[in-house]
């Protein structure tokens, strides 16, 4: 018992202070980050892009359009490798929790083709490069504004739907002494009765789509739900199978999607953090629908 306490007290303290104090300096891989200047619309990229995130739609000779989407993005850095115009780099942004599917994609659109030259079109102009989102107005007051409004932790009901359990790792850790969301006010439940948030990971297979309806509808309202991983956000490399559904917005309204392949324990955080800020106004709005008289 003694030489336990002794190593205890050897080890000192383990956990994070993320998401108070941001990691910087860190070598894990993110996002991959275009130079519009720089592409020259040859497709190369989405060649060799395993998982269909790049497109490069070249129906028209006149205008050229790419495309990149993070919720189908795996961070493998194919891209990179293969752009011969040094336009794709690897990132280590994970800060990338969106509250709308829209928003995680990046489009370029390009311009006539130079007629009679390399083939190769003009530079293009960039419709969104979505960028880490800042932590510090989330964090502030946290435990407190969980408390005020539910007055107990934010209870999170997680269900894998066919994922390949990358992401379910990463959520074990969110409990481990070096991550402990529990210091944050949130805690996981086993039943979707206790529930105030439901974290899915997996593309939905169709055999778990009822049972995803099920834990959705057994969950007091305001029912706040999170697509964690690029096979929840987007099916990830089984997108446009017939044996699943290609997503958790297929089968119910997500609140906050967080990519990554999987997402590492930060980026859990700050999208759970994300969805904290939609609890306010659904509880609200959840409120006003049961109060009576109203329809
Ligand atoms: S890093 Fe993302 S966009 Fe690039 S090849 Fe891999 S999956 Fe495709
Ligand atoms: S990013 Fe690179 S590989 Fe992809 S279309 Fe542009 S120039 Fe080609």
């Amino acid at each position: 018992m003694l030489d336990i306490l002794r190593a205890s007290l050897r080890t000192g303290r383990v956990t994070e202070s993320y998401p108070r104090q941001p990691e910087e300096g860190t070598c894990l891989r993110g996002r991959p980050w275009i130079d519009p200047s720089s592409c020259h619309a040859c497709g190369a990229c989405a060649a060799v892009c395993p998982s269909g995130a790049i497109t490069l739609d070249s129906s028209t000779h006149t205008v050229r359009r790419w495309q990149l989407d993070l919720a189908k993005c795996v961070f493998c850095g194919l891209c990179e490798e293969a752009c011969p115009h040094g336009a794709l780099a690897m990132t280590n942004d994970f800060e990338l929790a969106s509250r709308t599917r829209r928003d995680l994609v990046v489009g370029l659109t390009h311009g006539p083709q130079i007629a009679g030259g390399s083939g190769q079109a003009a530079p293009a102009s960039v419709e969104q490069q979505p960028a880490p989102a800042g932590m510090g107005v989330q964090v502030k007051g946290l435990r407190r504004r969980i408390q005020s409004r539910l007055r107990r932790s934010l209870h999170i009901r997680h269900m894998a739907a066919g994922s390949d359990n990358s992401t379910d790792w990463e959520i074990s850790a969110l409990l481990n002494p070096i991550y402990d969301v529990q210091r944050l006010g949130i805690d996981f439940v086993a039943s979707p009765r206790h529930a105030d948030l439901l974290l899915v990971t997996g593309a939905v297979t169709r055999h778990l789509e009822p049972a995803l309806h099920a834990t959705y509808e057994a969950m007091p309202a305001p029912q706040l739900v999170v697509a964690a991983g690029d096979e929840a956000c987007g099916g990830g490399v089984l997108h446009g199978s017939y044996a699943v559904a290609g997503g958790v917005d297929r089968c119910l309204p997500v609140d906050v999607y967080i990519p990554g392949d999987p997402p590492r324990p930060q980026a859990l955080i700050q999208g759970l953090l994300v969805a904290l800020d939609r609890l306010e106004p659904k509880t609200r709005r959840a409120e006003l629908t049961a109060a009576p008289g109203k329809p």
